[in-house]
């Protein structure tokens, strides 16, 4: 029998550390397996880094009531723990007469979603506001932001840490069993090792549908599909146009290609929705043509030649293309009947906005706290 441990959390992204801080705090004795030498080297080091108001989604998913519960704990949590973001509100434009007429739907969906602090704004209100923009409407939200990702994992680490959990590296989860006195679980990687837990909580991103099919016991059909669906960046040589984040309105299986400033004022263009690309990191330079034209959609002054590839981020997606998309697939023991074990599957966008509602969603579904 393995070293017997309370709550093993499998994957240190921006998921599985807010995981571990609500459990370690909640009293548990926590311990985070991560397959790298280094925390959120995968999905969570490799997004726009946006503090999402909660607009788009359908209102009755839990991807909506995670995203504006966890923007609302966020921001308090960034400026307890001086983690570098900035409120600086985003504006999502309308191209042609067709886009102008689906911002007032926009608007309603984020009313009944909860998100009640949006502005519709006339072509001549968004160019005052942002005077490079070419546009025929625009709503503002002023509540969507930026952050430094690694900064707020740090600090997630760093809370669930004081609260006694420890974080694995090189640890990967190997195979696991479910039996009548807990999880047994074999970690592979530098230190091998054989653990028998209460609870498991899979938050393993791009790994997750592996992880929990390597569990003997865990209902196969109970696995949604993977879908690894690339998003590509380009950056901008040279001083931002922008103050604030500008959005197309959303296309289909993402959000447009937008223009997304850093904290350092830099400004970079994506991601795009690639489909048929393998789940590879590199930006094909190719690309750059779609580019120059979604955002001279917006910025018709984007002068030939400003674009520079960046870097790709792959989504964990559930569907592919032209099929619809899916809420967050948080599973926990009343789903797929193994005690003391939950999984989350498709944390997509916006999952680093939503991850301290996440975090309390998961610590509830184990028996802890109140539900979100
Ligand atoms: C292109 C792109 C843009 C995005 N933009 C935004 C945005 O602007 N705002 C927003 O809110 N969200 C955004 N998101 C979504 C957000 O980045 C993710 O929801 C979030 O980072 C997911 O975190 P995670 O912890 O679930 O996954 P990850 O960060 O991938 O962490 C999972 C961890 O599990 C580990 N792991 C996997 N398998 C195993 C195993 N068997 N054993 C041990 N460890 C394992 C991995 O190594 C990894 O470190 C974006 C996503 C993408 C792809």
């Amino acid at each position: 029998m393995g070293e017997c441990v309370q709550t093993v959390i499998v994957g240190a992204g921006v998921v599985g550390l807010a995981v571990a801080r609500a459990l370690a705090q909640a009293g548990r004795e926590v311990i985070v397996l991560e397959r790298h030498g280094l925390i959120g080297s995968e999905i969570s080091s490799r997004n726009s880094e946006v503090i999402h108001a909660g607009i788009y989604y359908d209102t009755d998913w839990l991807k909506t009531r995670l995203c504006v519960a966890g923007r609302k704990k966020l921001y308090p949590y960034l400026e307890r723990h001086s983690v570098a973001h900035k409120k600086t509100g985003k504006l999502i434009v309308a191209s042609d007469a067709e886009q102008l007429s689906r911002l007032s739907g926009i608007m309603e969906r984020a009313r009944i979603n909860g998100v009640d602090d949006l502005r519709l704004l006339s072509a001549e209100e968004a160019c005052e506001m942002e005077p490079h923009l070419a546009c025929t409407g625009a709503i503002l939200s002023p509540s969507t932001g930026i952050v430094d990702a690694h900064g707020l994992m740090l600090a997630l680490q760093g809370d669930a840490e004081e609260a006694g959990a420890m974080v694995a590296f090189n640890a990967p989860l190997q195979e696991g069993r479910v039996g009548e006195d807990g999880i047994a679980l074999e970690v592979g990687g530098d230190a091998p090792m054989s653990l028998l837990a209460e609870e498991v909580v899979i938050a393993a991103g791009l790994g997750a549908q592996d992880a929990a099919a390597r569990l003997d016991g865990y209902p196969a059909d109970e696995i949604p599909p993977i879908h690894r669906i690339k998003g590509n960046y380009f950056a901008l040589s040279g001083k931002s146009p922008f103050e604030h984040l500008i959005y197309p309105v959303p296309v289909h299986g993402g959000l447009g290609t937008h223009a997304t400033l850093d904290l350092s004022g830099r400004i970079k263009f994506g991601p795009d929705v690639d489909w048929d690309a393998p789940a590879t990191l590199d930006v094909d330079p190719a690309r750059a043509e779609t580019f120059y034209d979604a955002v001279r959609s917006y910025w018709p002054g984007l002068p030939d030649g400003a674009l520079a590839p960046d870097y790709a981020g792959i989504r964990p997606k559930l569907t592919t293309r032209g099929e619809p998309a899916r809420d967050f697939v948080i599973h926990g023991p009343e789903t797929h009947g193994v005690a003391g074990l939950v999984s989350l599957f498709g944390i997509e966008s916006p999952g680093l906005t939503s991850s301290l509602a996440i975090a309390d969603h998961v610590a509830h579904l184990l028996g802890y706290g109140k539900a979100q």
